[in-house]
């Protein structure tokens, strides 16, 4: 049987892992991103299904049960989790799929799936100074919230040591084409 593979991507708040992602998947059309459920309120631009799944916290809580999730967590105050269908269809298929998610459900799913068929990859910013500027610069987010999620990314960086790989995003062509190599080689 052609079987696929499962890459897990997580990256602190700020560190461009949507916009690597991106370029990727436009280098390589054929790897499958992983749309997951949120509670959270969909933002300016972003469409039901494409981006996520929008839903409400009780709908979300009735899949939690009915063992819809692969993993899920609770992540700067929203509930975010991955279809076990969709991936083990994909998976089935033996599709290169991705899961843009935080640390949290990169572990269960190390816990969860064949480590044959799993690739870790953290990806960092060069230093927290670089990742407060770029927050900044962003201009997302309060003052408030870029000390929490600069506090949270301390966290995070922490846990690097239990993927694969780290890729550090300092020049964003590199950091590219050290994820096309890592997913063209495992
Ligand atoms: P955002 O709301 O900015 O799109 O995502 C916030 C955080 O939630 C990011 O770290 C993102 O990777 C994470 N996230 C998105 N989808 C999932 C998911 O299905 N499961 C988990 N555990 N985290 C997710």
């Amino acid at each position: 049987m052609n079987t696929g593979h499962l890459y897990v991507i997580s990256a602190p708040s700020g560190t461009g892992k949507t916009s690597l992602v991106k370029a990727l998947i436009e280098k390589d059309p054929s790897i499958r991103l992983s749309v997951s459920t949120t509670t959270r309120e969909p933002r300016l631009g972003e469409v039901n299904g494409r981006d996520y799944f929008f839903t409400k916290k009780e709908q979300f809580d009735r899949q939690i049960n009915d063992n819809e999730f692969l993993e899920w967590a609770f992540v700067y105050g929203n509930y975010y989790g991955t279809s076990a269908t969709l991936v083990k269809n994909s998976i089935n298929r033996g599709e290169k799929v991705l899961l843009e998610i935080d640390w949290q459900g990169a572990f269960q799913i190390k816990q969860r799936f064949d480590r044959g068929m799993l690739t870790l990859i953290f990806i960092r910013p060069p230093s927290l100074a670089i990742l407060k500027e770029r927050l900044q610069k962003r201009g997302q987010d309060k003052i408030g919230v870029i000390t929490e999620r600069l506090a949270t990314a301390k966290e995070e960086i922490a846990k690097s040591v239990n993927f694969d790989y780290v890729i550090i995003n300092d020049d964003f062509e590199i950091a590219v084409s050290e994820l096309y190599r890592i997913i063209n080689s495992s």
